[in-house]
């Protein structure tokens, strides 16, 4: 059976760069990939999709005929889509033994998929089948000052204890900003307040709170270093994908059938 592998982050973080590039790694090593594109709302597709969505529904006439906005129609595009998504995983299912890997790319904004119904029913059709990874993409330049950090590692959390599937955090971008410093304020969490010194503001006083919580979170997931524009980091990745899916089979499948 393959993997699924959901790819989601906050705008701009690089999962259509990343999902680029974890397709040409697969073709080069001989590994089996399937690749969906979710993002109704995309004009040049770096890479070659099995499935689109903008195959099915057109965003640009979904917004003129329900009078909506980018992000409704966006939000419309994903909701039609998703009232024939068991089509899509049965198509998966007649595949299953040529697979090893199936990509999700998902909106460019981030809630459009993990705050929606059909975000939701998209990821329960995959998990109730397959074994089912979400990658939670993060620009580490941008969380290099120790606020941001702490919005994205809580945008992730809610994510892990929402979807309660393995989380894969893909530090991105390490061709600009090495991301050992993440690393280590996941790790040691005297160094993170020592970066959070810097900042007396009241949210900086939160988040001094918030990561003592976080700090549990942290020993829930597994996290790579990766660039999408330079390929490194790639067989890290697919060996935390690998792990997650044992943890999937193990902690998560049956906590899925009891939901289910
Ligand atoms: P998405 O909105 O999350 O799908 O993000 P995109 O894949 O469209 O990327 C957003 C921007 O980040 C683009 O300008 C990419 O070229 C850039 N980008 C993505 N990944 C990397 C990376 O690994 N390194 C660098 N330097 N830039 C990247
Ligand atoms: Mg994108």
């Amino acid at each position: 059976k393959p993997i699924i592998i959901i790819v989601v982050g906050m705008a701009g973080s690089g999962k259509t760069t990343f999902l680029q590039r974890l397709v040409s790694h697969t073709q080069s090593s001989n590994i089996r990939g399937y690749v969906i594109n979710l993002d109704p709302a995309v004009i040049n597709l770096p890479y070659g999709a099995n499935i689109d969505i903008r195959d099915t529904v057109h965003y640009k006439e979904v917004m003129k005929e329900y009078n909506l906005g980018p992000n409704g129609g966006i939000l419309t595009s994903l909701n039609l889509f998703s009232t024939r998504f068991n089509e899509v995983v049965s198509l998966i299912e007649r595949r299953a033994d040529q697979l090893d890997y199936v990509l999700v790319d998902t909106p460019g904004q981030i809630e459009i998929f993990t705050w929606s119904a059909s975000g939701a029913i998209i990821t329960e059709a995959f998990a109730s089948t397959f074994p089912t990874i979400i990658t939670y993409v993060v620009d580490t330049p941008r969380s290099s000052n120790p606020v941001t950090f702490m919005s994205n590692m809580l945008y992730a959390c809610s994510i892990l204890y929402k979807m309660r599937l393995p989380l894969v955090l893909a530090f991105n971008k390490v061709d600009v900003v090495k991301h050992e410093f993440a690393l280590e304020w996941m790790e040691d969490f005297e160094a993170f307040q020592t970066a959070l010194d810097s900042d007396t503001s009241y949210t900086s006083t939160l988040t001094r709170s918030l990561s003592l919580v976080l700090d549990e979170f942290y020993k829930n997931l597994r996290s790579v270093g990766v660039s999408a524009v330079s390929g490194v980091g790639m067989d890290a990745f697919f060996n935390a994908i690998r792990d997650s899916s044992e943890d999937y089979m193990k902690n998560y499948r049956s906590d899925l059938d009891k939901r289910l």
